[in-house]
């Protein structure tokens, strides 16, 4: 068992405005990027709202382009918003800029870690520039923590790829934020390594830390987040509980596979949302509320199809997604 490295939420909470029960607030949060060689400025966040509440597993979820690092850049202080706010643990951005980015770790996505230094010495190096006092530093604890013990005195480019990954985490930890914010976190890590890693951020989360994930993957925001924000082109189309969101698409779909492959949709399904898959196979869209399964089964063997084998499929986030995003 791993030791687990604990996120300081206490001291802050004690200093904190009664009204931030939120880890993450934005409100109108805007972002024109200036015009580059000529073109025009690109308006990447269009006035996001959002409430990222503490404790939560929280995913941003966007295809590409549609601003999920700009916001999280502008809470880490790494890119400067147009307009509107943000409160980080209860702390205005611009307000408090100090407190409200010791509140939140941000482990980037990109693996560039100086390759002349060694774990051991990034890290101290790491807590030395958020000011945390000698005395306080946890180093050998979190390499600890990230399996990394062994490496403390390698030289980073000796590290394999997970390692450097593992390496990311804690260097976003070494402050003990009570926010972590995970930008793309598996892009390009191996199975074995992502499931260690979303293991690891579950552990986090039973003790205390709120955790913020930007993903593309469906699958990754299904598997960890309670509650999914979804981005487009700059604005938040969709943020519920994920179960919530799930359910937002009650259609099923039933697979027939014939006897005889079916060369077309027979006319007497007619009135139904059916197709022929390439395959030869009926694929039909239903809403069990309003059609019973047992029923449809009735008309498809009314039709004249021998049935041979029957599935069903549920609706998953990517269906919700494309639903949302097609708009
Ligand atoms: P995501 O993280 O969801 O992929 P980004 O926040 O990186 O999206 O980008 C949002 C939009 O802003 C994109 O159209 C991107 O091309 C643009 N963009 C990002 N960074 C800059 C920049 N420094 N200058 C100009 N445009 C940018």
């Amino acid at each position: 068992m791993i030791p687990i490295f604990m996120p300081n939420t206490k001291a802050s909470i004690a200093e904190n405005t009664p009204e931030g029960q939120n880890a993450i607030e934005a409100r109108n949060l805007t972002k024109i990027y200036n015009a580059q060689g000529g073109g025009a400025p690109k308006h990447a966040l269009k006035g996001i709202d959002l409430d990222i509440p503490r404790g939560s597993i929280f995913g941003l979820l966007g295809p590409n382009g549609a601003g999920k690092s700009t916001f999280i850049n502008i809470l880490a202080g790494l890119v400067k918003k147009t307009s509107g706010t943000a409160r980080i643990w209860g702390f205005d951005i611009d307000k408090n800029p100090r407190k409200s980015r010791v509140s939140i770790g941000v482990v980037p996505q990109e693996l560039n870690i100086d390759p002349f230094f060694t774990p051991y010495d990034l890290l101290d190096l790491h807590a030395g520039m958020y000011g945390v006092p000698k005395a306080e530093r946890r180093t050998a604890e979190i390499l600890e923590a990230l399996g990394l013990t062994g490496k403390a005195q390698a030289y980073a480019r000796t590290l394999s790829g997970g390692m450097r990954r593992r390496l990311l985490v804690a260097k976003a930890m070494v402050h003990s934020p009570p926010i972590l914010v995970l930008d793309e976190p598996t892009a390009g890590v191996d199975v074995e390594l992502r499931q260690q890693l979303w293991d690891y951020v579950r552990t986090l989360n039973t003790h205390g830390a709120t955790i913020v994930l930007t993903t593309h993957y469906l699958e990754e925001a299904q598997a960890m987040c309670d509650r999914i924000a979804i981005i487009n082109h700059g604005a938040v189309i969709a943020c519920e509980p994920t179960p919530q969101l799930l359910a937002r698409i009650s259609d099923k779909r039933l697979v027939i596979r014939p006897a005889q492959p079916l060369s077309a949709v027979p006319a007497a399904l007619a009135g139904l949302n059916a197709e022929r898959l390439r395959d030869g196979a009926l694929a039909v869209q239903y809403n069990p509320a309003d059609t019973p399964v047992m029923m449809l089964i009735g008309r498809i063997r009314d039709a004249g199809i021998e049935i041979a084998d029957i599935s069903t499929e549920e609706s998953d986030l990517e269906d919700v997604f494309l639903q949302l995003t097609a708009k």
